[in-house]
């Protein structure tokens, strides 16, 4: 029986797309209904996979946006020189169909038991687990304190702009912009270094757990920035989603 669970799980299911919402002008959510969704725990991803009408076909891995409990969502940045992301923001129609196979991963997860402070770490569209998450951690009451450190190219880059401007109580937000600022902005204005890591991060001495997620450089700097300040390498959870840049 459990091995009839793990194939029902990988298996191919047929997505509608439901309700698409623009959150910058290059990145889309998208809600996805999927009959037969077995459900997901916040920080896993599924694979999605576009078949094209003389049968060539396109998959590729994308975050949950939504908390467990929440339709499926994802959240899409588009590549302008990427095959599939473009059409996933740009193309795709509420009603038309695609297929899903998840939810993937047992490892970038977090849930209330797993405790805290959490220190969420975020390169450009690394923020979409981020996002399950925190309001996962909402949603179930959870008082976990949360510093969120977000890297953006620049503010009108800042995904899911509103939700984080209303943080839930016990998260506080700091954003990095590294190409360009608004008039008057205060903030960072740079990579993430360590400089940054040691004013922003919990003191490894609070035992904090870390989720760093974004493009493979940003990852592996910030994840040895944190070591370097004392967290151990299994309490830093790291997800990449390739070679592109923030
Ligand atoms: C676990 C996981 C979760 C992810 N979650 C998200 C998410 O939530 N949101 C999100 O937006 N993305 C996410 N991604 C990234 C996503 O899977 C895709 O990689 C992304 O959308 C780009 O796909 P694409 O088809 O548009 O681009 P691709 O066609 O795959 O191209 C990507 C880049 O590689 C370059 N490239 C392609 N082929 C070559 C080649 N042969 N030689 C040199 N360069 C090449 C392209 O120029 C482009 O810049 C995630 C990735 C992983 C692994």
């Amino acid at each position: 029986m459990a091995g009839t669970a793990v194939r029902g799980r990988l298996s191919w299911l047929t997505a509608t797309v439901g309700p698409v919402s623009d959150e910058t002008p290059r990145v889309r959510t998208l809600r996805l209904e999927v009959p037969g969704w077995p459900g997901h725990r916040a920080g896993q991803h599924v694979d999605i996979r576009l078949t094209a009408d003389d049968g060539y076909q396109a998959e590729r891995a994308y975050s949950i946006a939504s908390a467990p409990g929440e339709p499926l969502a994802i959240t899409v940045e588009r590549l302008d020189d990427g095959e599939v992301s473009p059409y996933l923001t740009e193309e795709v129609r509420p009603g038309d169909l695609l297929e899903v196979r998840g939810p993937i991963g047992g490892y970038f997860v977090w849930e209330p038991g797993s405790g805290g402070p959490l220190l969420l770490a975020a390169g450009g569209s690394g923020v979409v687990p981020l996002r399950s998450i925190l309001r996962h951690r909402s949603l179930t009451n959870s008082s976990v304190p949360v510093r969120l450190l977000y890297s953006s190219r620049s503010f009108q880059d800042v995904i899911y702009q509103t939700e984080l401007g209303f943080p839930a109580e016990g998260v506080s937000v700091t954003y990095t912009l590294t190409r360009s600022q608004p008039r008057g902005w205060t903030g960072y204005a740079r990579r993430v270094d360590a400089q940054m890591l040691s004013d922003v991060a919990w003191p490894a001495a609070d035992m904090p757990l870390a989720y760093v997620c974004g493009p493979t450089r940003f990852v592996e700097s910030v994840s040895a920035g944190l070591v370097g300040l004392g967290y151990p390498a299994g309490r830093v959870k790291t997800e990449r989603f390739g070679a592109t840049g923030q």
